[in-house]
């Protein structure tokens, strides 16, 4: 690692990484001119939601100096600092979409422009912490926009998205982007083993397949069976390149009923085939799945290049169709035909 990965540390954030997205909100609190709407963009678990967390939680703590105005670093020892920790504090709330709905519902932003419009309880600033803004449908955006063109003095919004092309304009022109990026296999490693206390070996290993997410790598230490899952969704994987169609057909439709585990397991595979394109290019230090190394280099010397990218391409359009409702077990039995055959 060189010494510029090591910038002014930002103490009292606890994130691993993420330094410029923390400068950006660090300056917006120094200046004294913290905006009203902020957007956390990038992949899926990098750590968009903690980090907005801990920007709620500097915005309202009480540890520092001066009584009125935030400080620059959470303190995270102060009444107020625990509480948004603990997700308990009455001015941050928390808006996602329901579990069994597709969008983030209209009611829920009528709901926060109740409580906007509210003094706040405890603190300085009334926080809305909105995760997923991508699955907000177009009527509750443009509810929103209404709190984004005038929002009371104390409101701070805080929204993430995975893209922020997912986004209509007029919500994009009204928020601050804070970008964020995958973090590196050293970051992860470094943090897994000074605040998770992992062995060297296992966060190596955990580093590599956490393709870049803290969040994916954090799970893994505290969710044992992960690691065992993904070992045999691998097998099952590996299996299929040799299987014939009804067994692949089983598979398909033993998937398409747990759609809960339905996304994690395409990522897996992505992961796999993108490991194949890059083996059999010879780019082996760039590969996530290192523990299988003998056996990817094995296959993509069978399967080549071509035929690997063609799968990185098939599985994302699998994704996709998934993302907009296709019928699960139908996308993925087409995907099944898709695997090339291996003797
Ligand atoms: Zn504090």
């Amino acid at each position: 690692m060189s010494s510029t990965d090591y910038q002014i540390p930002a103490s009292g954030w606890d994130v691993v990484g993420h330094e410029h997205a923390i400068n950006i909100l660090r300056r917006a609190l120094l200046a004294q001119r913290v905006r009203h709407a902020y957007l956390f963009a990038g992949p899926e678990h990098i750590g968009k939601t903690l980090l907005a967390q801990r920007f709620a939680q500097t915005l309202l703590c009480t540890g520092g100096e001066n009584a009125n105005g935030a400080p620059q670093n959470p303190c995270n020892t102060c009444l107020s600092c625990r509480k948004v920790m603990h997700g308990n504090h009455p001015d941050v709330h928390y808006i996602s979409r329901p579990p069994d709905k597709q969008f983030i519902l209209i009611e829920q932003i009528r709901q926060l422009q109740a409580d906007a419009a509210r003094k706040t309880l405890e603190g300085r600033r009334n926080i809305f912490i909105i995760q997923g803004m991508h699955e907000m449908n177009v009527q509750a955006a443009n509810c929103l926009l209404k709190t984004l063109e005038e929002p009371q003095p104390d409101v701070v919004l805080l929204l993430t998205t995975p893209d922020p092309g997912l986004l209509l304009p007029t919500i994009l022109s009204r928020v601050q982007q804070v970008p964020m990026q995958l973090l590196t296999t050293g970051q992860i490693k470094t943090g897994l083993e000074e605040r998770w206390h992992v062995e060297p070996d296992e966060a190596i290993l955990i580093a590599a397949l956490a393709a870049g997410r803290m969040g994916w790598a954090v799970q893994a230490v505290e969710d044992e069976d992960m690691l065992a899952e993904r070992q045999e969704q691998l097998e099952t994987l590996a299996k299929l390149s040799t299987a014939g169609k009804v067994q692949r057909f089983d598979v398909a439709q033993r998937l398409s009923t747990d759609s809960e585990k339905l996304h994690g397991i395409l990522e897996l595979w992505l992961l796999w085939w993108r490991d194949m394109v890059l083996a059999a290019n010879n780019c082996l230090d760039l590969i996530v799945n290192v523990d299988m190394l003998s056996s990817i280099q094995h296959q993509a010397a069978k399967v080549g290049a071509a035929e690997s990218r063609r799968m990185v391409r098939a599985i994302l359009g699998t994704m996709e169709a998934l993302d907009q409702n296709v019928n699960a077990r139908v996308a993925l039995e087409v995907l099944m035909l898709d695997l090339p055959t291996m003797k």
